[in-house]
């Protein structure tokens, strides 16, 4: 008797049509994998940063040229409007593209000054690929986060294993697939599938590095695992992100960008506006003219909806809990009810003066919600933002650039965007990550880069030193000449405060 493997099916949101099916591997599949992307990791350092930067952007040209395809199985897989899919895509397509460029000036080998006390030694610092890197992603943004680890990890040199979430496999196979299309030679670029079970199996797989993005929960999870092997993380995690609007802000360019913010993709975003703090001079203002827009949208399962329907329908209660729970602590409905919200799509909920101990304000709600509460300054803005465990970004809104500037370095996340929503995501030479429950290490620019390197200094004598200070035949001199280099050069009487 034959046993078929085992199987799962990714479905459309909107119709619950399969979309595709797929294996559900285990950790034995799971160590096949990363065994062979071991082998690969190798093959793919030794090509260089020259040899892999051209596959790199051969990969990136490919994507460019297939990135309606792409969008459209997105939106098909999560939900999300097709425009927005093919956003996701462009901003993934310029994560490559930077990556690949950037990685021979970050990771190359370069010199060190050396010390005047080590003046006869030549220093050099590299950076190695770790080897093999487990991705794991969630289906938000199933091609953008994890291209933020991949391209990253891939042109630092080392081999990825990706395990996508349940919800979005066929997103991940597709980007494996087309990776092979132009690195056939080996499976530099690898997929596991199946549910949380495969992804805590690859956390003890012995791979060099975990890459993990999604829920808090889920993270500290990851992390638990991965100490058995003393197997390093980063974690990418969930959000409470705020929007403070100043009194002197442009209001209807704050209220589209929290609306995006907030209602784009249903609002699952990690970085989606979920707590906006509006200044008491423009709060009616502000309220109003949200929530006139808020009562615009249209969300469904089209291609062209405002936004789709919830890509994991468990969500819904999450949403009507916070709702529930903030409606009891005071809070009034500007837009929708209870009743907006079903297990697929959700109507926009605009929320106003919910009390700060609500969930819909200390926990990730992660739907097409959003909170709007008054301040009276700037300052108790940025103290409301802090408040929470979270920090992953915030938006600061308002005209006095020199002010918001400043609000920008109080606030305690790892992203801002001053006069715009989520910005950083299409700057790809900025880091990406955040402090606290959501997370810590950083993707993107010349950091990320770095998270997927292990440092190496090299030093080499040039000449033989006069001061011979690490040996046991030290003459006493030495040591008394070294006394008073140490005053000359670092005690100077400048230094004295
Ligand atoms: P989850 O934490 O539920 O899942 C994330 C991934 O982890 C999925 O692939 C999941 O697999 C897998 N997984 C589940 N259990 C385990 C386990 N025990 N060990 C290893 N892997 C496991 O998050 P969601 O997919 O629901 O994503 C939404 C969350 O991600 C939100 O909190 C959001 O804020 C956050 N996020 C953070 C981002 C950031 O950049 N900081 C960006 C995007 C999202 P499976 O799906 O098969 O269960």
């Amino acid at each position: 008797m034959t046993v078929d493997a085992p199987v799962f099916s990714s479905t459309e949101p909107a119709t619950g049509e399969v979309v595709g099916t797929f294996a559900l591997m285990g950790p034995e599949e799971v160590a096949a994998a990363v065994d062979q992307a071991r082998i690969a990791s190798r093959w793919w350092a030794d090509l260089g940063f020259a040899g892999r930067k051209q596959r790199l952007l051969a990969w990136k040209s490919l994507l460019a040229r297939r990135a309606d395809q792409l969008a459209w199985l997105v939106h098909r897989e999560n939900g999300k409007p097709v425009d927005d899919a093919l956003l996701e895509v462009a901003l993934s397509i310029e994560l490559l593209d930077w990556a690949a460029k950037n990685a021979p000036k970050v990771l190359g080998e370069r010199g060190v000054r050396p010390s005047l006390l080590t003046i006869n030694q030549a220093a050099s610092l590299s950076y190695e690929p770790l080897g093999v890197i487990g991705v794991i992603g969630p289906w938000n943004y199933p091609v953008f986060t994890p291209m933020g680890s991949i391209a990253y990890a891939l042109a630092a040199g080392n081999s990825v294993v990706l395990k996508p979430s349940e919800f979005t496999p066929a997103v991940g196979q597709w980007l494996v697939d087309s990776f092979r299309t132009v690195v056939p030679e080996q499976p530099v670029l690898t997929l596991v599938t199946g549910m949380g079970e495969t992804g805590a199996a690859l956390c003890t797989s012995g791979v060099d590095k975990i890459s993990f993005t999604g829920s808090s929960a889920t993270g500290r999870k990851v992390m638990a695992a991965a100490s058995a092997t003393l197997t390093p993380v980063l974690l990418e995690l969930g959000g409470k992100d705020a929007f403070i609007v100043d009194a002197d802000a442009d209001i209807d360019k704050a209220v589209e960008a929290a609306l995006f913010g907030a209602m784009g993709n249903a609002g699952q975003t990690c970085i989606g506006v979920e707590r906006v703090y509006a200044h008491e001079a423009i709060f009616d203002e502000f309220l109003s003219k949200l929530s006139a827009r808020a009562n615009e949208l249209k969300p469904g399962g089209a291609s062209t909806s405002s936004y789709g329907p919830m890509t994991m329908p468990t969500q819904a209660a999450v949403v009507r809990d916070h709702v529930r729970d903030a409606i009891a602590k005071g809070a009034t409905l500007a837009v929708g009810d209870l009743d907006s919200i079903t297990e697929s799509v959700i109507g926009p909920i605009v929320l106003a003066n919910v009390a700060e101990n609500s969930r819909a304000i200390t926990d990730e709600t992660f739907g097409p919600t959003i909170t709007v509460n008054s301040i009276r300054s700037l300052d108790e803005g940025v103290d409301k933002a802090n408040a929470t465990n979270f920090g992953l970004a915030a938006t600061l809104f308002g005209k006095n650039t020199k002010r918001l500037t400043e609000a920008a370095k109080r606030l305690r996340v790892g992203m801002v965007s001053i006069n715009s929503w989520g910005s950083n995501a299409g700057v790809p030479g900025l880091p990406w990550g955040g402090v606290g429950d959501s997370g810590f290490g950083r993707i993107h620019g010349d950091d990320g880069l770095r998270e997927f390197a292990r440092s190496k200094g090299v030093v080499r004598e040039r000449f033989a030193s006069p001061l011979v200070l690490t040996s046991f035949s030290r003459k006493p001199e030495t040591s008394a000449l070294v006394s008073k280099a140490l005053v000359a050069i670092h005690g100077r009487r400048k230094w004295v405060r």
